[in-house]
């Protein structure tokens, strides 16, 4: 790595057909000041390294130029390898993803389904994978979703979400372990969310991050209805990396997304982005620090340890962020939902595939394979009679305030993820019935 310091500034633009800008990434020292300045002045921030203390930013000459203006003569940036180029071909855009998914339901169609759960702007189909045993059938089982690629650019995140796909039907029949997750859980992928940006990062710009509302585009991900607009979390200018869009949930993907897990009430999610080397829960905004259930932020720790990647919220690892997705199916639908933010700083949006993608893949198995492992741990599963009960209280036990209220889903299932401990339940409708004293240190299954 190479360090400037103030004035000299000499680097070889990208040329490709592609890449028509004057833009690059920047490395600067990473600081609560420059984090700051950086969101301030809607600076395109595009991934933070917590072992190394470092940020980068994609930025023009000119933006660059006025950073050196505005900072103190002494602060530190460098310009790490190329890191704004061109993705490898091995890369996979929506084309590659829809015959994938063909494909693979050609393939292994007793365990696999594919649904259309909206369209994009341009008209491209959003397809989910479901893999479970007796897969047309909506079972009574919990549902976990995965889905990639809010954002455009972020090349590897498909790469995650089709290893996923591919590893889960593959080895269904033959691997104990991935036979019991296919039976007992009702699994969806989305592999590929935002089709027609990454369209359009392929054929025009490759640093394209949003989809392609107008000419300027909408983030998807700051589109969502919790929280929109609410911390200075996104942008109103549509030029910005974060446009909000004009209204909640104004963009056909966002809309898609939000009927799709309706539908399916997941007690899980991740959602792929790239890069950081980050576990991300709710809240993005500040002064909405605690999560309302506990084992979100506990789970995000687990997945951090297992991945070596830094758990936290948005605000505490990056900057305030609103209108995401994980706060709306977090304050929605009780999802217990992440972003993780695959890849470093020093190797980018578009990390070169034959050095990177299967590491990136591999090192990424055991965080999905943790929902499936989680959903065998510490909580409260089961079933009641329909249309008695529709919520349940829960306490720590002997304590009168409630640490959560869940609902109960319209099938009469319920899937309350816990941290281990001893907690009384309220169960409340029609009819009323307390549980009290129940020590959860695994899953505990009842029929009420
Ligand atoms: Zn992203």
């Amino acid at each position: 790595m190479f360090n400037w310091k103030g004035s000299l500034l000499t680097l070889a633009l990208i040329s490709g057909s592609v890449w028509s800008q004057d833009a690059f990434i920047v490395r600067f020292d990473l600081n609560d000041g420059m984090k700051k300045f950086l969101r301030a002045n809607e600076f395109d921030i595009t991934g933070v390294n917590y072992k190394t203390n470092e940020i980068e930013a994609l930025l023009t000459t000119e933006e660059l130029n006025q950073i050196k203006a505005e900072k103190s003569a002494n602060f530190k940036f460098a310009f790490p390898q190329n890191l704004a180029v061109e993705p490898d071909d091995e890369y996979k855009n929506p084309e590659e993803i829809a015959d994938f998914v063909n494909e693979i339901h050609a393939k292994y169609p007793d365990i696999t389904t594919v649904k259309v759960i909206g369209k994009t702007l341009e008209g491209r189909e959003i397809l989910a994978v479901k893999i479970s045993d007796n897969p047309m059938i909506d079972e009574v089982e919990p549902t976990v979703l995965v889905n990639a690629m809010h954002h455009a650019r972020e090349v590897m995140t498909p790469e995650i979400t089709t290893d996923m796909i591919q590893y889960l039907t593959s080895n269904y029949g033959t691997d104990d372990q991935v036979t019991s997750w296919v039976n007992n859980t009702e699994i969806w992928v989305i592999p590929m969310f935002n089709m027609d940006g990454n369209n359009k990062m392929w054929n025009e710009d490759s640093m394209w991050r949003k989809n392609t509302r107008n000419d300027h585009g909408v983030d998807i991900n700051r589109n969502y209805p919790t929280g929109w607009n609410s911390c200075n979390g996104s942008s109103s200018n549509t030029r910005a990396q974060d446009y909000r869009g004009t209204a909640p949930a104004s963009e056909p993907e966002t809309q898609a997304m939000m009927n799709f897990v309706e539908s399916i009430k997941p007690v899980f999610n991740i959602s792929y982005h790239s890069y950081s080397e980050i576990v991300i829960y709710p809240f993005g905004c500040r002064p909405n620090k605690t999560p309302t259930t506990e084992a979100v932020e506990a789970i995000g720790a687990e997945i951090g340890k297992k991945l070596d990647y830094k758990p936290g919220t948005a605000w505490e690892l990056l900057y305030n962020a609103d209108g995401g997705d994980i706060d709306w199916m977090y304050t929605t639908h009780q999802v217990i939902p992440f972003v993780i933010e695959v890849n470093s700083t020093g190797v980018g949006f578009h990390p070169e595939y034959t050095k990177w993608r299967d590491k990136t893949v591999l090192r990424n198995r055991p965080g999905w394979m943790h929902l499936f492992s989680r959903l065998e741990g510490p909580s409260l599963q089961g079933a009641t009679v329909a249309n008695d009960y529709n919520l349940i209280k829960i306490f720590s036990a002997g304590s009168s305030k409630v640490l959560q209220t869940y609902k109960i889903n319209p099938d009469g299932s319920f899937y309350i993820i816990l941290k281990a401990g001893t907690y009384d339940f309220s169960f409340e409708g029609t009819k009323s019935k307390k549980l009290t004293g129940v020590e959860i240190t695994k899953k505990v299954e009842v029929k009420i």
